[in-house]
């Protein structure tokens, strides 16, 4: 089976336990939660069974072991995570608001995930690799867009392929030099997962079909697009699918899309028909949303063919 590689940023996640709950004044928190976008994508694809490893930093601190304990009991390859004496781990705060925006403040770029780097680990990691995954928001810094472009290059040289998600977040996109590292990734990218607004991101059309036109023309295979609770939308040179979401009751969002990601290019790389790995992702993303933490609703492929079989008993 072809082994699926990312590199980005690993964060325990503290969130406030209320809606509507601010942190300018004390709240309680819970957490710390496993995360990070790339590290989320990874266990996921691991849970259901795909060869991945993730390149990453951590602090030699509870909160990377948190995170290292998880992606190794998900099975996924944690041989290229760096532990960081000195540094700490990664961290994002989350508040709710109560129209379901939410509104993170994040350290990672001044804390170990920041020190990411294309060492012996991650270049051993790579040349076992057949796909690599970004994330946009692994792009917070030049280091870290060096580590991604570089992956995109080991694994491209061997005629290997590459997704991305622009997974922007308003607070991280401010990084300079962001806007030029998104579109290097773009450019070379086969599958592109963006969700909502994302799409016209990289295109001066106004509607769906326009953008969806203008990406596959600059030779992207297919563009699968997140539409949270309604479900996604395949698209791709010989057509498009549109599957809608499985009803299910939303605890926590976070998570959902690096879910979603993770199946979908996990079925892909084994060459499913787009329908079928749009289902297993939709109910990956769906799963994922059930509970509280990023991570936390991330399930074995038998139990989503479980869940798959439940809800098409129940329509
Ligand atoms: P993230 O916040 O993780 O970045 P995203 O914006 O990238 O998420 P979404 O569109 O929110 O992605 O969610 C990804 C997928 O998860 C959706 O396409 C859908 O399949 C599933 N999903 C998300 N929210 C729900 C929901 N409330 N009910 C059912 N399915 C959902
Ligand atoms: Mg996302």
């Amino acid at each position: 089976m072809k082994k699926l590689v990312s590199a980005g940023e690993i964060l325990v996640e503290i969130m406030a336990e209320r809606i509507g709950q601010s942190f300018l004044e004390p709240g309680p928190l819970v957490g710390p939660f496993p995360s990070g976008a790339p590290a989320i994508f990874i266990g996921q694809a691991a849970a259901l069974g795909q060869p991945a490893g993730l390149i990453g930093a951590v602090g030699k601190d509870d909160f990377g072991q948190v995170n290292i304990d998880r992606l190794s009991a998900l099975g996924a390859d944690v041989s290229a995570i760096a532990v960081h004496e000195g540094h700490a781990t990664g961290t994002a705060f989350v508040t709710y608001r109560p129209d379901a925006s939410r509104h993170f403040v994040f350290n990672i770029r001044n804390s170990a995930a920041g020190l990411l780097k294309m060492d012996d680990a991650a270049k051993r990691l790579l040349s076992s690799a057949d796909h690599v995954h970004v994330m946009g928001s692994s792009l917070f810094s030049d280091r870290a867009t060096e580590v991604a472009l570089g992956a995109i290059a080991a694994v491209k040289a061997k005629g290997g392929t590459v997704s991305f998600d622009p997974n922007i977040r308003r607070e991280i996109m401010q990084a300079s030099g962001m806007r030029q590292a998104l579109d290097k990734v773009l450019a070379q990218t086969d599958v592109f997962l963006p969700s909502g607004n994302e799409l016209f991101l990289f295109s001066s059309a106004g509607d769906e079909q326009g953008a969806v036109g203008e990406l596959l023309g600059r030779g992207i295979s297919c563009i699968v697009l997140k539409k949270g609770a309604d479900g996604a939308a395949y698209h791709g040179r010989q057509g498009t699918v549109a599957l809608p979401g499985f009803a299910v009751e939303e605890i926590d969002p976070t998570g959902a899309g690096d879910c979603f990601g993770a199946a979908f290019v996990s079925f892909w790389l084994r060459g499913a028909a787009p329908a079928d790995a749009l289902r297993i992702a939709n109910a990956c993303g769906a799963l994922a949303v059930t509970r509280k933490g990023p991570m936390e609703g991330i399930h074995r492929l038998a139990d989503v063919e479980a869940f798959i079989a439940k809800a098409g008993a129940r329509a």
